[in-house]
């Protein structure tokens, strides 16, 4: 899963996407709103949080016009609590708040159920044969023995789990998995799903040549 930080707070900034990182999430940052709308604009994500009080275009703009092209699903951070900011954040096609400040678990938590509903995938447990996810603990067992997953060989799994009976492709992947930060060594993805399936002991990962993974519904 991949994250967009949008916070003109540098230190608050850094220290988000070190938690998001930790917690196994690919994260890009942005220090203001114009270059968080351009990267959420030309990237995927699987969710924003996104700033409200920044420098030049602030929160509820880089909303408005993100919102004309695309419906990532955006948790905006506020710095008071009133009403007015919160009807203001949800009518512009903001999915969620939290305000200043916050628990980093209940950040989690909230970017966890943003993720899951933009999948349609309300439950956070996944079933998938032998193979269970729990997606609040990053757990996965089989046959009812816990396996250890690495944050990235979790994050794979996890992404292909949301989207299952979907072929994903190679670059898709890795794009939701990988941040800005990574080096473009593709291959290095295929070395993760290929731990990934030795670990799982079954074919719940499909290889479609030529077109990327799936698991089946
Ligand atoms: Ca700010």
């Amino acid at each position: 899963m991949r994250l967009l930080v949008i916070e003109d707070e540098v230190r608050l900034l850094r220290n988000l996407a070190k938690a998001l990182r930790e917690e196994g999430y690919a994260v890009d940052t942005a220090a203001d709103g114009e270059e968080g709308l351009y990267k959420a604009q030309n990237s995927d994500y699987d969710a924003i949080v996104l700033d409200v009080m920044l420098p030049g275009l602030d929160g509820w703009q880089v909303l408005a016009r993100l919102r004309k092209t695309r419906k990532t699903p955006v948790l905006f951070l506020t710095a008071r609590d009133t009403t007015a900011d919160r009807i203001r954040g949800l009518d512009g096609g903001g999915d969620d708040y939290l305000v200043k400040p916050f628990d980093l678990s209940e950040l989690f938590a909230r970017l966890r159920a943003l993720i899951r509903r933009a999948a349609d995938r309300p439950s956070p447990e996944i079933a998938l044969g032998e193979v269970k996810i729990d997606t609040r603990a990053r757990t996965v067992s089989v046959g009812g023995q816990p396996v250890p997953l690495t944050a990235k060989e979790y994050m794979i799994l996890e992404y292909l789990a949301h989207h299952r009976g979907k072929v994903i492709t190679r670059t898709e992947l890795y794009e939701h998995v990988f941040d800005e930060r990574a080096d473009t060594m593709s291959n290095l993805l295929d070395v993760h799903v290929y731990n990934l399936r030795k670990k799982l002991a079954c074919d719940l990962i499909v290889t479609r040549r030529g077109l990327g993974y799936c698991i089946e519904e």
